[in-house]
């Protein structure tokens, strides 16, 4: 399975502002952030896209959305509301083939998203 540098970060192999982790998925800021709070919630595994999802990873699923609602607690971010976005290929904006969810909040986000 390709490498990539979320799977550099996920191993502490390369540095990350990181922000959560457990023994399932790891969560650090984004470098280019688009919001106040801008967190990246990966799993450990390396899935290249939403496209590989495996029914035996639904559980992980469920635990990125589990880290990413304890997250947004710890940012404060909860109660006013955030967004969380998945992208999928090039289409959709994806540059990092290591699924990853991004946790945005902090200000008020615009709909439909760009
Ligand atoms: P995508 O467009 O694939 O959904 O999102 C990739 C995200 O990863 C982008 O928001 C980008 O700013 C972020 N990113 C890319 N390389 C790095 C890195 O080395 N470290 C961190 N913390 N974020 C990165």
């Amino acid at each position: 399975m390709s490498d990539t540098i979320f799977g550099k970060i996920s191993r502490g192999e390369i540095p990350a502002d990181i922000v959560y982790q457990d023994e399932a998925v790891v969560a650090f800021r984004d470098l280019n952030p688009q919001a106040p709070t801008h967190v990246l919630v990966i799993p450990r595994k390396p899935i290249p896209t939403l496209n590989a999802l495996e029914a035996e990873d639904a559980e992980l699923v469920g635990k990125l959305f589990l880290a990413a609602r304890k997250i947004a607690e710890q940012e404060g971010i909860a109660a006013a509301g955030y967004r969380t976005v998945i992208n999928c290929n090039a289409a959709a904006g994806q540059t990092v083939f290591h699924l990853h969810l991004h946790l945005l909040g902090g200000r008020p986000m615009g709909w439909p998203p760009g």
